[in-house]
């Protein structure tokens, strides 16, 4: 056993902060953690720490040349309600025990906008449920009064009513993002949120295409049970011009409703899962994980460390994609060159990277963004052909690491009670304890 670095987590029973050690035995990562009251407890981080180890090293690596500048709010959840008029079995926030904070009235969330007036960046607004808030239309006006753009994470059982989402649409709703566990396996909707939603997911997309609303995916998945639907899942990009990014969290057992810790995926080992459908190697993936997070970290911004993304063709074949092979070489030059001088890897990496986008169509949407910057969010600025994939591997007690989250998370919740900002893994850990 040895050890690979030393973190804070969380004790699984207590929550309280307990010294952490992520550990490599047998060829895995693990995270170590003892409370003086309730003894050790382990988890499996990484299948294969090789994955783990090179990945810590690269983000080092660019921290120390590339440093973060201020945090700056790129985009924020906000949380309208924690009421919910479901009871999903693989809900991350369902122990029901948790304290409910008031709810924000609008102007209090015209307050909490104030920093980030007129920037164009998104803001979820999440819960619970927010179609339960009867201000809703309110909420959203609010937002795109702010300047910037409003997406409504929900569970859109309400959102079937076609009238009700035009009248959000009307008030400025800038996109939706719906959770989907299946194309068309009942079943999988059946057990993991306890209802069918085939049909009503169908309609939903119709109606959020015709009234021209962003599309963004949740897509949960629980190991061995709904990762037949990942490729399918994936594939809504194509008849969805208007998907911006599918998002893709693995199961997270929180002693939930139907589902066990065996069902939870490790890191890699979920990127293992999506990367076979794309017709990636793990070791691609993280390659083109490393591309991605270049880009950011050449402009002072980081990317939490369990939630890598990449852009991938609408197509899903690989040879739409941005090649995995070439840019093992240009990574390769531009660690060497990292050592050297941090202005010429920078130079380097962006003529490489700069090349490959403008022979890939990118010139027009990059032209657009400079000429109208807050008129869409950065993301979408990028052509037809291509869809964002993200990577949401939230952490919880059992993989909680203060250190990662400390450095590298870039996801901002606004919330009742909160003087200052605070991560989104932070808050439903620490403040809600879900
Ligand atoms: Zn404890």
């Amino acid at each position: 056993m040895a050890i690979i670095r030393k973190t804070e987590g969380l004790c699984p029973n207590c929550r309280k902060f307990v010294p952490a050690f992520a550990v490599e035995e047998g060829g895995s990562v693990y995270l170590d953690k003892e409370c003086p009251l309730h003894g050790r407890s382990r988890s499996l981080i990484a299948r294969r720490a090789p994955v783990y180890r090179d990945l810590l090293d690269f983000y080092a690596r660019l921290e120390s040349r590339f440093p973060r500048r201020a945090a700056e709010i790129e985009s924020c959840a906000f949380t309208t309600t924690l009421r919910c008029n479901l009871s999903c079995a693989i809900c991350f926030a369902a122990d029901g025990q948790r304290e409910a904070p008031p709810e924000p009235s609008p102007d209090e969330l015209t307050g909490m906008l104030a920093p980030v007036r007129g920037r164009g960046i998104m803001v979820r607004l999440t819960g619970g449920e927010p179609t339960l808030r009867e201000d809703l239309p309110e909420l959203v006006a609010r937002v795109k009064e702010s300047g910037n753009h409003a997406v409504l994470v929900s569970n859109a059982v309400r959102l079937a009513d076609a009238d009700y989402l035009a009248l959000l649409r009307r008030r400025g709703l800038w996109g939706i993002a719906p959770w989907m566990d299946a194309a068309d396996d009942e079943a999988v909707y059946l057990r993991m949120r306890r209802r069918p939603f085939v049909a009503q997911r169908r309609e939903l997309l119709a109606n959020a295409r015709r009234l021209g609303l962003k599309l963004f995916v949740f897509f949960v998945c629980v190991k061995g049970f709904n990762d037949h639907e990942i490729g399918r899942i994936l594939s809504l990009g194509r008849d969805h011009p208007n998907l911006v990014k599918v998002i893709l969290m693995p199961y997270l057992h929180r002693g939930a409703r139907g589902f066990s810790a065996g069902e939870e995926y490790a890191l890699d080992e979920f990127w293992e899962a999506v990367g076979a459908v794309l017709g990636y190697s793990l070791d691609d993936l993280v390659v083109l994980f490393q591309v991605f997070l270049s880009v950011r970290a050449l402009r002072g911004r980081y990317t939490c460390f369990n939630s890598p993304f990449l852009l991938v063709p609408r197509s899903l074949r690989r040879k739409d994609g941005f090649d995995p092979d070439r840019y093992r070489e240009v990574l390769s030059r531009f660690r060497g060159l990292m050592e050297e001088s941090p202005a010429a890897a920078r130079r380097y990496f962006l003529r490489a990277f700069g090349a490959d986008l403008l022979r890939r169509g990118f010139g027009p949407p990059l032209l657009r963004r400079l000429l109208f910057p807050r008129r869409e969010m950065a993301e979408c600025y990028v052509p037809p052909g291509y869809v964002w994939l993200q990577f949401q591997h939230l952490f919880h007690p059992p993989n909680y690491d203060r250190e990662l989250i400390g450095k590298y998370c870039c996801y901002f919740s606004l919330n009742p009670g909160l003087e200052k900002r605070v991560s989104f893994c932070e808050y439903y850990n620490l403040k809600l304890k879900t």
